[in-house]
């Protein structure tokens, strides 16, 4: 009753605006108003003000696919749906009772199904209530957070993102640690779905469409498989970034396109999500108000961040310099991030110095093996947050 109605308004705003050549939401509400108002004469305004919203983005994204190409049919919204402002309704958050007001006088009230993953949302009052979306089988409520000032940093954590494993330092104002969160599993997982697509093709190259659709899906499985992993990483290094007031530093990846690799080189790297990795850690890192810096990562891996020297030669899994500096490959890379990022030192003092750099304990941030691991002063601590 009510969506079908709303799923009217929002079909006849779409032709009213399609009419009329406006999209945006005032001025559909500016031409059609009055008339909507004759025809749904029990509807909250409400409601019809956000019937006008939902026309409007429509024709947005019709308007889009114009530029691309010829002429589309005039869209229609088939499905029954209903969305609501956060004015226009009322959440009971204890009880998870939603009062939605139809015409004067006249209320729905809709009870939610409620988990305790549900619950952790609606007790967070730092988060507050945005639209209400209804479908007939669902009902999706967004929130909104206005994002927690981040915190000033007392340690640094650089990470150089490798196709195993971020590696670098954790610096802080007694020792510089190496780090680790490792994901061995993600390039062997890659490696096998790339496999079975190749036989997929094979087995299934009389019918093309059969096997395009078997290898979307092998490459969804994939996606999901690896972005778990991906969240699990992101989760154990903010976790540990917050314990330890870290600011995080991350190589820019902007460059990646630019260079030239020979083909299966490129399939690995390209395939290889470290975008998808980056983009985790620094949304997560907003929502918790850790700060991210991203830095150019241009000859990290060759430069000595001692004497600054370059070396060319093709190195084993640990970085020499002939000033006598060694480490290993990836964590110099993450030294060499940091030093770009804070080239005069962090504010407080606090720099990076050779003296200081353990050589002998590498700390885990993450393990698929072991979810929780020890730290090297001895204090258990889990790390893997699902
Ligand atoms: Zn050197």
């Amino acid at each position: 009753m009510l969506m079908e109605d709303f799923r009217l308004a929002v079909n006849s705003a779409i032709r009213a605006g399609l009419n009329a050549k406006v999209t945006s939401r005032n001025a559909l509400a500016k031409l059609a108003y009055k008339d909507f108002r004759k025809e749904h004469p029990n509807m909250y305004a409400q409601h019809l003000v956000s019937s006008f919203e939902v026309a409007g983005s429509v024709l947005k994204n019709l308007r889009r696919r114009w530029g691309k190409g010829p002429t589309h049919r005039i869209p229609y919204v088939r499905r029954l749906m209903m969305k609501a402002e956060n004015q226009a309704y009322k959440l009971d958050r204890e009880n998870g009772v939603i009062d939605l007001p139809i015409r004067a006088g006249c209320h729905v009230k809709l009870r939610l199904v409620l988990s305790d993953y549900h619950r952790i949302y609606l007790n967070d009052r730092t988060l507050s209530l945005g639209s209400l979306t209804l479908l007939p089988d669902r009902v999706i409520i967004a929130f909104r957070k206005s994002l927690p000032e981040s915190y000033i940093p007392e340690t640094a954590l650089s990470l150089d993102t490798n196709e195993r494993s971020l590696d670098g330092v954790l610096l802080s104002e007694d020792e510089c640690l190496p780090v680790q969160a490792a994901y061995p599993d993600v390039p062997i997982i890659q490696a096998r779905h790339h496999d079975q697509r190749r036989s997929l093709q094979k087995k299934k190259a009389h019918d093309r469409r059969t096997s395009r659709r078997l290898c979307r899906r092998e490459g969804k499985r994939e996606r999901h498989r690896i972005e778990y992993r991906m969240h699990q990483v992101a989760n154990a290094v903010l976790g540990f970034a917050e314990e330890h007031k870290s600011t995080i530093v991350l190589e820019d990846l902007s460059w990646m396109t630019a260079r030239k690799r020979g083909k299966s080189l490129n399939r690995r790297l390209n395939s290889w999500p470290r975008r998808k990795l980056h983009d985790f850690i620094e949304y997560k890192a907003a929502w918790k108000g850790v700060p991210v810096i991203k830095v150019d990562p241009y000859n990290s891996s060759r430069r000595c961040p001692i004497c600054r020297r370059l070396n060319h030669s093709r190195m084993g899994a640990d970085f020499e310099c002939e000033c006598g500096w060694c480490a290993d490959r990836h964590v110099n890379a993450g030294i060499n991030l940091l030093q770009t990022a804070f080239p005069e030192g962090m504010a407080g003092g606090l720099r990076f110095s050779p003296g200081a750099f353990q050589h002998d304990v590498v700390m885990t941030l993450y393990d698929p093996e072991m979810g929780a691991r020890l730290e090297p002063n001895g204090t258990s601590r889990s790390v893997v947050q699902s």
